[in-house]
């Protein structure tokens, strides 16, 4: 694990409800709120409500409720979104950056849900 969990990051502040968020959705083990500096018409951060670092600390350790639940909120933000494709729309990228090299700013785990228009290349 790059880090280990801080309890003062803003996420961790965020789901104690000590700071606003412009919520999105909310699910038994995750919650989904809007990026404060959107890059894309639709930017949602989708986060668990545990205490999970990043990506691979949430998939090694969460349990399989905790994913199924977080995953199946994905797909409701994409669909109320309107960038689900299920519902016939231009789909989205999903982006998790993770640790120093992943440029990850918020030590507890999100997943960046871009939307609304053509993302362009990745950056290398
Ligand atoms: O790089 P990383 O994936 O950690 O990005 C963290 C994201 O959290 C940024 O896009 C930033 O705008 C967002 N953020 C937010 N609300 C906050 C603090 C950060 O949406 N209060």
């Amino acid at each position: 694990m790059a880090f280990d969990y801080d309890d003062t990051n803003i996420f961790a502040r965020i789901l104690r409800g000590e700071i606003p968020c412009d919520k999105v959705a909310e699910s038994d083990h995750a919650l989904a709120f809007r990026d404060i500096r959107p890059q894309a018409p639709v930017h949602v951060l989708v986060i668990p409500k545990g205490r999970y670092v990043s990506f691979d600390d949430f998939a090694a350790n969460a349990s399989d409720a905790e994913i199924v639940d977080f995953m199946r909120l994905c797909a409701r933000v994409c669909a109320s979104e309107g960038v689900g494709l299920d519902d016939g729309n231009q789909g989205f990228r999903a982006i998790a950056n993770t640790g120093p090299h992943g440029v990850q700013e918020v030590p507890h785990y999100h997943l960046h849900i871009l939307g609304g228009r053509v993302m362009g290349p990745m950056l290398p």
